[in-house]
């Protein structure tokens, strides 16, 4: 579904991405592991047209999407889910669904507004309790909750998130990452960065794993949660 090739990224003071490749099978759950400052946002906000790559390619369902502008890439049915969830604090769990769906409301179109947030509040009947409330006053994980409802809410067919479980308790990361799982039997791809290499994996069909910009590791899940190099460098030994 998506094809990374050769990717290089960066900030104006020389690459942090340097000639990245991966792959992302349509309906699977994948990974993206690396120490902090690895370059994992990075590789996100390229993939979301929130940045233009120096180089390479990002193929999506046969296309080169790289460059092509976050709003473009959103209509094209890839919705990220940014790190530290950047949910509009003083605006309501209702209106902050709303913003995530605006693509299809300036069109007016309230009948597939209407299908999505049947969908999200089903996903998340949390948010269905605290639809009134200010989204700033929600506890951390309902926060994500919203984030990721946000996100679902323009219809995605590929969901990315940046760092789902940063500053979450154990309990509600589980929870959080349950829901991923059922988004995937749905039928959701969905692509993960993350440092909690362990949880992650858990959820995953298959994991990158970058350093400093490169890849230095991929495989299947199950083998990297058994490998040693990811034992020692991600899983605590
Ligand atoms: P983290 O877990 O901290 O989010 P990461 O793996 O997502 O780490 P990136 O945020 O992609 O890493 O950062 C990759 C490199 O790019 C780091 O060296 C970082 O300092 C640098 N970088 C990230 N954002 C910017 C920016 N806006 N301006 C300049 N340099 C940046």
């Amino acid at each position: 579904m998506l094809e990374i090739r050769d990717l290089h990224a960066s900030y104006g003071h020389g690459d942090v991405l340097h000639g990245l490749n991966l792959s992302i099978e349509t309906g699977s759950v994948t990974a993206l592991l690396g120490a902090n400052g690895a370059g994992k946002s990075t590789v996100m906000r390229a993939i979301s047209g929130l940045m233009k790559p120096t180089r390479g390619e990002i193929r999506y369902e046969g296309q080169d999407i790289s460059g092509m502008g976050a709003e473009r890439v959103v209509r094209r049915g890839l919705a990220l889910v940014p790190e530290g969830r950047k949910v509009f604090a003083p605006l309501s769990v209702a209106e902050n669904l709303e913003m995530g769906a605006f693509q299809y409301l300036i069109k007016r179109d309230a009948t597939r507004y209407h299908t999505q947030l049947e969908f999200v509040l089903e996903l998340f009947p949390k948010l269905k309790e605290r639809l009134p409330q200010t989204a700033g006053t929600l506890s951390g994980g309902e926060q994500q909750m919203l984030a990721i409802g946000r996100a679902l809410m323009s219809a995605p067919k590929m969901l990315l998130l940046d760092e789902p479980s940063m500053g979450l308790a154990p309990l509600v990361v589980k929870q959080i990452f349950e829901t991923l799982s059922e988004l995937s039997g749905k039928g959701m791809t969905i692509f993960i960065c993350e440092q909690n290499s362990e949880v992650t994996l858990r959820h995953a069909n298959y994991g990158y794993v970058i350093e400093s910009g490169r890849l230095v590791l991929s495989g299947n899940a199950k083998e990297l949660l058994a490998d040693a190099r990811v034992k020692e460098a991600y899983l605590g030994g």
